[in-house]
């Protein structure tokens, strides 16, 4: 029996060893267990925080770009303001430069026009009896060189006081009918004997025919006093720079209702960056006070403003070495409206 008791005492100590072996384990288990998941949640919840801080950078980042980009933006408008600004300066300093222009402008018309008016009188009253004493003296050179300056002279006074009426708009032109083949013949007759001094050809042609003493007829609207002097001014610059033993021509031609009349000559003609100024106030292309020729670089741009003020067109086709030909464009009229209308009298021009 004490066996046998002791046997079952045995086996329960063992079995409760065991026991408590095992629940010891299980709990050193679970243990481990709690541990590991309690790891593992503070590794997740590490992470978490890590993404969060990464995510805080990341907008921080952003709001940092986003802010640089405002200032960005805001230097941008600055330099945008600033650029109109000045902008706004250049533009009014450049009216107000505009402004003195026209002012210095408008007293140098005054002037002339005053100078202009104040020569004159003097100047008729020179030519008249000048006139008088070389008509009665054919002989006496002296009084024709007197009388070919007096003229010239009020030639350009006149030419003065035209043009700023012009400018002005005091000079009004009252437009007509004229026959431009007589018109032609009729101003060139004028230019004949200083041509043959000079000894310069000098010929008529229509679309480049000659014309002959009844030329067909062909008719433009203008004003007889500003065509004259228009044509007067390209003849007398083609005279004065061709050469001896030079030709000039004036040519008429018609295209598409309007008629052009072009002088042309065998003079030194004029090199492609002087042309646009040609037509210019004072300008001249040798500006120089040794210049070969003299003159005032007044005619051409009288002769612009009259051809605009007849609603013409000019302009120059020129080359150096190659001559120069001088054109004004003006409106054609047909010869039934000329008919009707009837043409101006070109009587006063005869030579
Ligand atoms: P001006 O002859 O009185 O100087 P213009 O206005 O008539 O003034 O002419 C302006 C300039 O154009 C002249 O100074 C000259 O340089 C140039 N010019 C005009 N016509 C001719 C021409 N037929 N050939 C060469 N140059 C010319």
């Amino acid at each position: 029996v004490i066996g046998w008791v002791f046997s079952r005492i045995k086996d329960n100590l063992f079995s409760l060893v065991l026991e408590r072996g095992e629940a010891l384990l299980k709990e050193k288990h679970e243990a481990e267990t709690q541990r590991a998941e309690a790891m593992q949640a503070k590794s997740e919840s590490e992470q978490q925080r890590r993404l969060a801080l990464q995510q805080r950078l990341v907008a921080e980042q952003a709001r940092a770009d986003a802010e640089a980009q405002h200032q960005k933006a805001l230097q941008a408008n600055k330099q945008a303001e600033e650029a109109r600004l000045a902008a706004e300066q250049a533009q009014r300093e450049s009216e107000e430069a505009r402004a003195q222009v026209e002012a210095n402008d408008r007293q140098k018309t005054e002037f002339f026009q005053n100078m202009s008016h104040e020569l004159r009188t003097p100047l008729t009253l020179i030519l008249s009896p000048l006139n008088r004493e070389a008509d009665a003296q054919p002989d006496n050179d002296n009084l024709h060189v007197a009388q070919r300056n007096a003229r010239r002279l009020l030639r350009l006074v006149n030419q003065l006081l035209d043009f700023q009426k012009l400018r002005a708009g005091k000079l009004e032109l009252k437009l007509g009918v004229i026959e431009a083949t007589e018109f032609a013949r009729v101003t060139t007759a004028c230019f004949v004997p200083s041509c043959e001094e000079r000894g310069v050809s000098l010929t008529v042609t229509r679309e480049g025919e000659p014309v002959g003493e009844e030329g067909e007829a062909c008719f433009v609207r203008s004003e007889v006093d500003a065509i004259e002097k228009v044509v007067f001014n390209y003849l007398s610059n083609a005279l004065k720079y061709t050469p001896r033993g030079g030709s000039i021509g004036l040519d008429l031609s018609e295209t598409g209702g309007r008629t052009r009349i072009s002088v042309t000559d065998t003079g030194p003609g004029i090199a492609e960056q002087d042309q646009d100024k040609l037509f210019q106030v004072f300008s001249q292309v040798d500006g120089s006070a040794t210049r070969e020729h003299e003159g005032t670089g007044l005619g051409l741009a009288l002769v612009k403003q009259l051809a605009e003020a007849m609603n013409g067109e000019v302009g120059v086709q020129s080359a150096p070495g190659r001559g120069s030909t001088f054109w004004v464009e003006l409106d054609a009229v047909s010869a039934d409206a000329a008919n009707t209308e009837g043409a101006q009298s070109l009587d006063e021009f005869k030579p």
